[in-house]
C-alpha cells in the first residue's frame, strides 16, 4: 500500500520519499489508519518491521506547529539507544515540519536536556527514569499530551520500569490516546495493556515465535574452547578479506557478535583485536559516550564488527547487517529471536550463526521449542556431531527443574532462575546468618554422629 493512500500530509510524504520508502510495511498498513482514527493500539511487532514509522507517521500527521510548543506526544522506550533511534526517526519523518522534538535519557548530563526543554518541545522521546527525574525538577508539563507511546513494553517489564511507567501515565490527561508495542506477548504484557489501554485494537504482523523468515539460521555444534578460533577465522575470511575492505565503507559486509555477559563481551573484544580484527563493543558498563561512539563507527561502516550483549543491542536498528553471531546462547530464548532479527531486516537477507557447546544444549532446546523448529546444522572442520537423543535426555532433567519452578511460582516473571540462588545469596543480608545456621546444623549433625560413634565403641 502506498503512503499517500493513508491521507498523510504532503510534508511527511516528501520525507518518506526522501527516506527511500516506497510502500508501507504490514505493521504500518495495519496501524496507521487505526491510530489516525483515534483508537488505542496494542501491537505485537519487533524492531525491523517498521514499527517506529507505524506510530510516528500518524502522530506527526496530527500535530500542527504552534508558536509556543507544548508536549503533544510522549514516547517511552526502555533503553537510551532505542530512545535516540526513535528520536532520529521522528526527525527524519518530520524534517519538513517545524516541530521541536527532544530526546531525554539517563547516563548523560541533565543540563543540556534541561535547556532544550526550557525552549519547548512538541514531541518527547524518553527513557522513564530520566523523564521522572526532569519532571521532579518542575520543567515538564504533560497536560497537553495527546499521544502516549510505550515501546518495547515487554522490555520495560523485564527491566523493572513499570512503576515509573505507571507514574508517568498517571500524570497524563484522561483523553490521551495510547499506543503500545511489544516484541513478545505474555500475561504480564497483557495485564499492563488491560490496565492502561482503552478498548484497544490488536495488531500483529508475525506470529510471536516467527524468527524473521529472511534470516538463514545455522547451528555450529562444537567445543567451548574452539569458539574463539571459529569466530576469528570466520571474521578474517568474511570481513577482513581485501575484497570486502576495498568496497566503499557503507557496502562492506559487517557482523554483530552476541555474548551473554559483559565480561564475555570484553574478553571476546580483546581476543578479536589481538587477532588483528577491527572491532568495537557495547554493553551496560560502557558510558553513554562510548556506546554512542561505538555505534556511530559501526553504523557508518568505519568498523565492521560489533560485539554486544543482549541488553545493549536490544531494539537497535542497524540498516544493513550481513551476519549475526551468537558466541553463546542467550539464557532467555526470546533473546535469540531478537538477536537474529538484527539481520534480514526490511526484506534483506542475512545469516545468523549460533555456536553451541554441550553445556548449552538445554538453552538450544528452549529456543527450538519457542520457534517450533530445529536450527539447521552447518558443518565446519570444528563441528561435533550433535546427538539429539542426548539432547532430549539432557532436557528431561532441565524440564523437570523448570516445571517444578513453574508449579511453585506460576508464570511469575520473577520466579527464581538458574543463577539466582548464587546472586541472592551474595545480596542477601541474611546470608551470613544462614551460613551460620547451616554451620550449627552441621555441627549438630557431627555431634550426633560423634556421640553415636562413641556409644557404639562403648558398647563394643
Ligand atoms: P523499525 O522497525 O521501526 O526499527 O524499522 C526498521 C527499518 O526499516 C528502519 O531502518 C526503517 O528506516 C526501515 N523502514 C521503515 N519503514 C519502511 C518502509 N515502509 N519501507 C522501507 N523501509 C522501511
Amino acid at each position: 500500500m502506498k503512503f499517500k493512500e493513508f491521507g498523510i500530509k504532503k510534508d511527511i510524504l516528501n520525507a518518506i520519499r526522501k527516506a527511500g520508502y516506497e510502500e508501507a510495511t504490514p505493521i504500518q498498513e495495519q496501524s496507521i489508519p487505526v491510530i489516525m482514527e483515534g483508537r488505542d493500539v496494542i501491537g505485537l511487532a519487533q524492531t525491523g518491521t517498521g514499527k517506529t514509522a507505524a506510530f510516528a507517521l500518524p502522530i506527526l500527521n496530527s500535530i500542527e506547529f504552534r508558536k509556543r510548543a507544548r508536549v503533544r506526544a510522549l514516547i517511552l522506550t526502555p533503553t537510551r539507544e532505542l530512545a535516540i533511534q526513535t528520536f532520529e526517526n521522528f526527525k527524519k519523518y518530520g524534517r519538513y515540519m517545524d516541530l521541536k522534538t527532544v530526546c531525554l535519557y539517563g547516563g548523560a548530563k541533565k543540563g543540556n536536556q534541561l535547556s532544550q526543554l526550557k525552549r519547548g518541545a512538541d514531541i518527547i522521546v524518553a527513557t522513564p527514569g530520566r523523564l521522572i527525574d526532569l519532571y521532579n525538577e518542575g520543567v515538564l508539563d504533560f497536560k497537553s499530551v495527546d499521544y502516549f507511546v510505550l515501546d518495547e513494553a515487554d522490555r520495560m517489564l523485564d527491566m523493572g520500569f513499570v512503576p515509573d511507567v505507571r507514574k508517568i501515565n498517571s500524570l497524563l490527561p484522561e483523553w490521551r490516546q495510547m499506543i503500545m508495542f511489544s516484541a513478545t506477548m505474555d500475561k504480564a504484557v497483557e495485564d499492563l495493556a488491560n490496565q492502561m489501554l482503552k478498548d484497544p485494537v490488536r495488531i500483529q504482523v508475525a506470529a510471536q515465535n516467527d524468527a524473521a523468515e529472511t534470516v538463514d539460521q545455522r547451528l555450529i555444534y562444537t567445543k567451548g574452547e574452539l569458539k574463539d578460533t571459529i569466530i576469528i577465522q570466520f571474521l578474517q575470511n568474511e570481513i577482513k578479506n581485501p575484497e570486502n575492505l576495498s568496497l566503499p565503507r557503507k557496502d562492506r559486509k559487517n557482523a554483530i557478535v552476541f555474548t551473554r555477559t559483559k565480561k564475555g563481551a570484553d574478553r571476546l573484544h580483546k581476543a578479536l583485536v589481538k587477532a588483528g580484527l577491527l572491532a568495537v563493543s557495547i554493553h551496560g558498563d560502557k558510558t553513554q559516550g562510548q556506546r554512542k561512539d561505538a555505534l556511530d563507527r559501526f553504523r557508518s561502516g568505519q568498523v565492521q564488527i560489533l560485539v554486544a550483549t543482549d541488553v545493549a543491542a536490544r531494539g537497535l536498528d542497524i540498516p544493513k547487517l550481513n551476519y549475526v553471531f551468537n558466541y553463546d546462547l542467550p539464557e532467555e530464548s526470546d533473546n535469540y529471536v531478537h538477536r537474529i532479527g538484527r539481520t534480514g531486516r526490511a526484506g534483506e537477507s542475512g545469516i545468523a550463526y549460533t555456536l553451541c557447546c554441550e553445556d548449552e544444549l538445554h538453552l538450544l532446546y528452549e529456543i527450538e521449542k519457542l520457534m517450533g523448529k530445529e536450527i539447521p546444522e552447518a558443518s565446519t572442520e570444528w563441528s561435533l556431531e550433535l546427538d539429539r537423543t542426548k539432547f532430549k535426555r539432557h532436557n528431561k532433567r532441565n524440564n523437570y527443574r523448570r516445571n517444578f519452578a513453574r508449579r511453585s511460582y506460576g508464570d511469575n516473571k520473577n520466579r527464581p532462575r538458574r543463577n539466582d540462588k548464587h546472586r541472592d545469596n551474595r545480596n542477601n543480608d541474611n546470608h551470613r546468618a544462614n551460613r551460620h545456621n547451616d554451620n550449627n546444623r552441621d555441627n549438630k549433625h557431627s555431634r550426633n554422629h560423634r556421640d553415636n560413634r562413641d556409644n557404639r565403641n562403648k558398647n563394643n
